[in-house]
């Protein structure tokens, strides 16, 4: 759990950004704080309309960076001109909007806030099935305020899921710290079972599964690919955080799975479905990890090429093992973490390019920024839709797209 400040620049749209950002950190557990010196992370989401603006938030930037333990720059200027703040070495990570939760989280799984209640935001279902892990990270706070993994029985979330597809959901989010070791409480590994059994539920809705360590998918890895196969309700979309290329650094990092057993994975989700995501994370800059562990985790993400990856520097939480090992000195972690992020574009950006052409059954599941949706595909990529209102498209819309361009994260598509 993080304390964040965020400070907000320009016009509404940016405003909407923010609140998206807001609201996925409440659901990771994080709480907000007013001064950025209270903060573990400050989040500066820019504008940049005019040269004056831009000083000014280069000039904020700088201090930001001074009276806070980490900065986070997005928004407008931030991807647009990210390399101004990288000339006036600005000590932050320049990311797009979507990528701030999952840097501000340090790499910990989300953590539902009391309860595990469903919440039905707009068309989307939030449905948190369990709560706790089966692991122990050492750099890891969540874990001292879930404990071990609590799994509702099936039926039980089943009826949680059936009664947001009936309160109009349309995207149902499958959320906990780690999905993939759910039921494991109580004897069995259920995470496919529950799976097949929320798609039986009567209604036109996806169903997006939420963050999955490695060790717990991969002893499920068939299963869970046969469900994703046979079942269109699913997503083809599997967010396994890997953490690190090195089995060293894993084993220091206490996270319980090896770079094999991840590989393992994919291929495996390679060999069954022809279209998929592959979502990951990668802790940059951990106090063990050598030169050559991060040569190990560049080599990991080309081998693998994950169409979402999220990039955190490492930051020591208090209390934890990891924050009494002695930490990487100088820029070391500036510098590893830049070029992890700059091969993620690469990687994605191809990913991307790929789809250019190609036709897809999506879901629209938010308004966008103007007038346009974000809409999902079949394997959860972001595929905006503009001039939305001619075209009659609202949230909870399925129709057919063409993938017209893209930019780095998501697509740009047509209705056919
Ligand atoms: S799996 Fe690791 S990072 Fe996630 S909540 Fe458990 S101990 Fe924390």
């Amino acid at each position: 759990m993080a304390r964040y400040h965020i400070e907000t620049y320009g016009c509404t749209s940016n405003r909407g950004e923010s609140r998206q950002i807001e609201s996925a950190l409440r659901d990771a557990g994080h709480y907000r704080v007013d001064s950025p010196a209270a903060a573990d992370v400050a989040i500066m989401n820019t504008c940049t309309v005019v040269e004056k603006t831009e000083r000014n938030m280069l000039r904020r930037a700088k201090e930001l960076e001074q009276e806070t333990a980490d900065l986070v720059v997005t928004g407008c200027m931030a991807l647009a001109q990210g390399d101004l703040f990288r000339e006036e070495d600005v000590d932050a990570q320049i990311l797009h909007w979507d990528d701030v939760p999952p840097a501000v989280t340090n790499g910990e799984c989300p953590t539902p806030g009391p309860g595990v209640e469903p919440v039905l935001d707009g068309v989307v279902g939030i449905l948190p099935i369990a709560r706790g892990c089966m692991s122990d990270c050492s750099y890891c706070i969540t874990k001292q305020a879930t404990g071990k993994i609590d799994s509702p029985p099936i039926e039980e979330n089943v009826e949680k899921a059936r009664a947001l597809v009936h309160a109009g959901a349309k995207e149902l989010r499958i959320t906990g710290q780690d999905t993939g070791v759910y039921g494991w409480d109580r004897g069995e590994r259920q995470l496919h079972t529950l799976l097949d059994r929320i798609c039986d539920i009567d209604g036109d809705f996806r169903v997006r599964v939420g963050m999955a360590n490695p060790k717990g998918v991969h002893g499920i890895r068939e299963e869970l690919a046969q469900v994703f196969d046979a079942n269109e309700k699913l997503y083809n979309f599997l967010h396994a955080p890997v953490q690190s290329g090195s089995d060293s650094v894993l084993g220091d990092m206490r996270r319980q799975h090896q770079v094999s057993e991840y590989v393992e994975v994919c291929e495996t989700f390679d060999s069954l479905l022809d279209y998929w995501t592959l979502s990951t994370d990668f802790i940059v800059g951990f106090p063990t990890e050598t030169d050559a562990d991060h040569r190990q985790s560049l080599a990991l993400l080309r081998e693998t090429r994950p169409e979402k990856i999220n990039v955190t520097r490492f930051s020591k939480r208090p209390g934890t093992d990891a924050a009494e090992m002695k930490g990487l000195g100088g820029t070391l972690k500036k510098e590893r973490s830049k070029e992890m992020s700059e091969l993620k574009r690469t990687v994605v950006g191809e990913a991307y390019e790929a789809m250019v052409g190609t036709t897809h059954e999506v879901l629209v599941v938010e308004p966008g920024t103007g007038d346009s949706v974000k809409c999902r595909d079949e394997a959860y990529r972001q595929i905006i839709v503009q001039n939305a209102s001619e075209y009659g498209l609202e949230p909870g819309d399925f129709c057919e797209v063409r993938v017209t361009g893209h930019q780095t994260m998501y697509a740009f598509g047509e209705p056919v």
